[in-house]
């Protein structure tokens, strides 16, 4: 037993009971709650998640690059410039645990998450961009979600504080996974909050720019989607002034100006189409 988190252990199920016995009819509690989903909690869940998402290869086909170097290659970029976006993070700006990024094979203009730092994104999406600052900016965009917590947040919402409190409280292997199994596909398709949409936007066009991309590359990448008429980030609210406000915060800070301005370099369009090739 790991005496470090004994306090919280015993304190926690108590302070639920307390807040369940106090705030069960208020939605205070929904906010209260999310205090008790620890991250600890969040690495539980998200593990569950993943290994039973790795099992459901029919609905999500992960990336497989057989003996294919081209396709090693893309995966690999993929997969280094998430770390790199979120390397650019400094330390006490996100969660503690590590994060995973996985592949999945499939046309579909979407990316998404899960609690616990998984965070899964389709070739589909991948296939509408043009240059290297729109895949940060979506991945910037999907790892602000994971470390603002909005997809913990979310569950805890969707999924009702109880039957969380009584998998994680018990620490209950099986329960997590009854938990998960059960609640598979509204796991992938959790509900973000316009306010925490635009939140994540905003964060993930600054992680962007830490890493000197362009930071209108998530402006750009759904301004073009738009013009065309393609749905993207089907899970997420998509208010229309999305672009609008990305282009505002970019105007308002000169150092994200400058790199906006300098998007030749900052784009990164030919490193992008070097590695590409397998989903074209
Ligand atoms: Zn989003």
């Amino acid at each position: 037993m790991d005496m470090k988190n004994a306090p919280l252990r015993i304190i926690r199920p108590v302070l639920l009971l307390a807040c369940l016995f106090l705030f069960s009819s208020c939605t205070l509690f929904d906010s209260i709650s999310t205090l008790f989903v620890t991250e600890q909690d969040e690495v539980k869940l998200g593990t569950e998640f993943d290994q039973q998402l790795h099992d459901s290869t029919r609905t999500f086909p992960v990336y497989n690059p057989g003996n294919s170097a081209a396709k090693l290659a893309f995966q690999n970029y993929v997969t280094h410039l998430a770390d790199s976006v979120l390397a650019g993070i400094p330390a006490g700006k996100k969660p503690g645990y590590p994060f995973k990024f996985t592949l999945i094979d499939q046309d579909i203009d979407n990316a998404f998450a899960v609690p616990g730092g998984f965070v899964y994104i389709y070739t589909g999406i991948i296939k509408h961009m043009q240059n290297e600052s729109e895949l940060a900016g979506v991945l910037g965009h999907e790892i602000a979600h994971v470390t603002q917590h909005h997809y913990r947040d979310a569950m805890v919402k969707q999924q009702g504080l109880s039957l969380l409190v009584q998998a994680l409280v018990g620490d209950d292997a099986g329960k997590i996974t009854e938990l998960v199994a059960s609640s598979f596909v509204q796991l992938t398709s959790l509900q973000i909050s316009q306010g925490n949409e635009s939140d994540a936007d905003a964060y993930g066009t600054r992680y962007e720019a830490a890493i000197g991309r362009n930071p209108m590359g998530i402006a750009n990448f759904f301004s073009r989607m738009q013009d065309q008429g393609i749905a993207i980030l089907s899970t997420h609210p998509q208010p229309s002034s999305r672009v609008a406000d990305v282009t505002a915060e970019v105007n308002g800070d000169a150092t994200l100006q400058a790199l906006a301005a300098d998007s030749l370099n900052t784009n990164y369009k030919s490193r992008f189409e070097q590695y590409v090739g397998p989903i074209r």
